[in-house]
Parts: C-alpha cells; structure tokens; sequence
C-alpha cells in the first residue's frame, strides 16, 4: 500500500450510491456494506441485465491476459469483416470505433503485452480469494472449483499456448498447466470430437453459471441492508446542498455522499461529463446453452483456435460462447454471429445437438473494452465520485477484486498498490 492519499477534504462515506447491477457494482456494494456503508444500487433494467449474465462463467485467473495480442492481428481484415468469424467489425464502423481500432491494433504488440500483463498479475493473484471471500460472507449460488480445458487440433497452437504461459510466469503469475492428449480430453469431456489430438489441462481455476449467481449476489446485497432499486436509470449526477444527487429517469433524485459508477460497456455516458477520457468500447461477445448431460462436459473447455468456450452450467445444460464484435453496446443481436458460433461448433462438439428447436437464451452482451486493456478503477476528477469497470474479458474474475481494493481506497484513502495503473484519469 501507498501513503499517500487518494482524495483531500473528503470524509469516509456513509451513504453511497452504486450505478449498475452487474458483478462490478454489486461486488462493490457487498464491500461497501461490509464495512457498515448504507448503499443504494441504481440499475435501469435488472440484476446482471448487462454483460455480467449469460457469459462463460470462467473464473480463471490462470487465462487472464490483455486482448491486445500480436495474434489478434494476424485474423487480418478479411476475417473482421466476415459476421462468421470470431473478431468482427461493422462494415461502416463509425469514426470513433474506427480510431479506437487502430489505435488498438498498434497496441497489439509483445513490449505493451508485458505491461499490461504486470498490471493484471496482482488482480489475478487476488481474484479466487475475493471469491472466498463473497461466499464465507453467505451466499446461495457457490463458485466450483476445478480444472479447464484447453483443446486444440493441431500440434503447433499447443506450442503456442504453452508459449503464452511462459510468459504469463514470466510476469509474476503460477500457472499450473499440463499437456494431454486427445484421449484424456475426452475422458474429461466426451462431447468434444475425435479431431481433437491435444489438450492443456490448466489447474486450480474455477467457474459459475453467472445467472444464478449474480442473483445471489445481490440477494447477499440486500441481506446486509443495501438497496436494489431496479428500473431505476442514471440520466447525471449533480453536487448539491448535502452530497451528490443523482438524477434517475422519471424518478426522483437520489442523495449520496459518494457515487460508484459501475455501469460496463455504458461507463463513457456517465463517466466522460467527470473527466475520464480514457476509450472504452464494447466488445461484444454471444452465447446460447443446449441440453447435454452433466457427465459429456464435466469441464469447462476452450477451443482457442476457434475462439470458441463451452461451460457446463448443470442441470443438464451447456452454455456455447464466443465472438468479439465491435458494435455500439445497445444494437440487437445479429443472428449471423449465433450461427458462426453453431457452424463452428458443430465440427468440434458432434453429439450436441446444436439445432435452432435446441438452443436456449440465445444472448448478446457488451464486454467493456478499454484501449489498454486495464479496467479503470479508482476517483474521476468531480469530488465523491469513483469509476469502476472496462474490465473487458475477465469482469468475472476479476471484478470482486477490483471492488475489495477499490473498497479499500474509498474507506482510507490510501491507493491499493495494484489500482495505481489503473487511474481512471490516466
Ligand atoms: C460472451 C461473453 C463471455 C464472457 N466470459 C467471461 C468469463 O468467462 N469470465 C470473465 O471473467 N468474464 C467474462 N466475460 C466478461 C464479463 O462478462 C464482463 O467483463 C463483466 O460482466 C462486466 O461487468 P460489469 O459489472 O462491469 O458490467 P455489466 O455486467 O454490463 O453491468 C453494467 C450494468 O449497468 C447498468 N446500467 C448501464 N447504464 C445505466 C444507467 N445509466 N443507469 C443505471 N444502470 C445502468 C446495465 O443495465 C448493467 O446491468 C464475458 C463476456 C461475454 C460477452
């Protein structure tokens, strides 16, 4: 921990409002309450009705790593235009989306990588743990622990994982992983097909089904005296005679001491009128679950090539995720993207039935994606409000890590080591 202090005048909150209801904000808001902080969670549609609802589920610190990657490029323009493939981009991206991209791309290099990857390290080193925490508190829904699946058809991209790995343990971070064969992918997880020859079987991660769960978040979150107040949107946030008021639509304001603006893929729209400038987009990703008995996928596994995560979420169910599809956050679901996902898992998944009469909650939702590929964490510049989201791929894992620390920062005012690279205001 630093010495210095984060704020100066400000006194410790006893009234904070939360914006959002997805893992980052009521991770907060659980944290909050912890240390006797009367919250109010403002959310405009429902508990995990943004990113943090229908997505893999994946609490694998050991697979946390920047999207910027020299990989990345390689898919190559082609590839991003096809609604088939797992990176894409609209035709007419606008001008905004347009710079962010380029500007993205010159990032995805190994020197940035690195950088990036010190900065995760220490969030990835906390994230399981942050979980224990959550649930020694009291919760329904539990996390459960176990091995994933890496799955591959062709020698090489073996090697290329391993090489990853490496470097992820160059930076500070264990990973225990162990090449398979074929074979004992399948032992592990039957549905996936015979032209699967290799595999990395990564330890110690973890998962949920993100549904359940969230909802058992935020029951822990009214439990111990918070508020969620559901239909409830943020148009601003005005200082007044006595705090912050927040302004909801159609609604009357809501006075807080301090505000955490944990709103995802939407953060630019309230966070930007507070100084955070740093670009944020959504990356959004898809997903759909069929029926597939508990015993065919007793591991969560990833087809890296294809981009491409399969997670069981029990009861008889699998979720089948991917893409990364630069659109604005609210454009509806392109059903070309659900198909690229049953086109390319059909080959690798041949006893599931992938069928349209099959498939359930067909979702899109908004990663939040931010340039450098750090979540932004800690003070906007407007006294008493606080930024907390753009964690990209892994908000899941590391959201109740982020919201300790940022906890933390609130309540002492001193910076976390690991939120300095984080500033909002970078
Ligand atoms: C297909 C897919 C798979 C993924 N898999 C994983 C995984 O396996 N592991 C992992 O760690 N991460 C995964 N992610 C990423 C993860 O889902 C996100 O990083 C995380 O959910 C972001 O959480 P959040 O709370 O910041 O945002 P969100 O969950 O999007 O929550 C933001 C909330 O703010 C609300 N809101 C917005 N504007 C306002 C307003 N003005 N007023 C009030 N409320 C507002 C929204 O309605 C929403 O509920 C995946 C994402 C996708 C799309």
């Amino acid at each position: 921990m630093s010495a210095r202090p984060s704020w100066v005048g400000q006194r410790r909150p006893r009234k904070v409002a939360v914006v959002g209801a997805g893992i980052v904000g009521l991770a907060t808001a659980w944290h909050l309450l912890e240390r006797g902080v009367g919250v109010t969670v403002l959310e405009r549609s429902g508990v995990a009705a943004g990113a943090s609802f229908g997505n893999a589920g994946w609490l694998t610190p050991g697979l946390a790593v920047p999207l910027a990657d020299p990989a990345v490029l390689g898919y190559g323009v082609g590839a991003i235009l096809d609604p088939a493939s797992p990176i894409s981009v609209p035709p007419q991206a606008d001008l905004g989306l347009a710079l962010f991209l380029a500007r993205f791309a010159a990032r995805c290099r190994m020197p940035q990588w690195r950088r990036t990857m010190a900065a995760l390290v220490p969030l990835n080193t906390m994230a399981l743990e942050a979980y224990d925490q959550l649930e020694a508190g009291g919760l329904e829904v539990r996390t459960v622990p176990g091995p994933m699946v890496a799955a591959f058809t062709t020698e090489k991209a073996v090697a290329s994982l391993f090489h990853e790995l490496d470097l992820i343990r160059a930076a500070g971070q264990d990973v225990d992983a162990e090449r398979v064969d074929g074979e004992r992918v399948r032992e592990m997880a039957p549905v996936v097909s015979p032209d699967v020859g290799f595999g990395v079987v990564i330890k110690g991660q973890r998962r949920i089904d993100p549904g359940p769960f969230m909802e058992s978040l935020a029951d822990a979150v009214r439990a111990r005296g918070g508020e969620v107040r559901v239909g409830a949107e943020v148009a601003r946030l005005r200082h007044g005679a006595g705090g912050i008021f927040v302004d909801v639509v159609g609604g009357e304001p809501v006075r807080a001491d301090q505000v955490v603006l944990a709103t995802g893929a939407w953060l630019p729209r309230l966070a930007g009128p507070h100084g955070v400038r740093q670009p944020l987009r959504a990356g959004r990703g898809y997903s759909f679950s069929v029926p597939g008995p508990d015993s065919e996928l007793a591991v969560p596994v990833y087809f890296p090539h294809e981009r491409l995560v399969c997670t069981p979420l029990g009861g008889g169910r699998i979720r089948i995720g991917g893409t990364m599809e630069f659109r604005p956050t609210d454009a509806p679901l392109v059903q070309a993207r659900i198909d690229g996902l049953v086109s390319t898992g059909r080959p690798l998944l041949p006893s599931l039935d992938l069928s349209a009469a099959a498939r359930e909650d067909e979702w899109v939702g908004s990663r939040p994606v931010t340039l450098d590929g750090l979540p932004l964490v800690g003070p906007a510049r407007t006294p008493g409000v606080w930024v907390h989201g753009g964690h990209g791929m892994w908000g899941m894992c590391q959201g109740p890590a982020t919201a300790r620390l940022l906890v933390e920062q609130m309540m002492t005012g001193t910076v976390p080591e690991a939120l300095r690279p984080l500033d909002p205001l970078r």
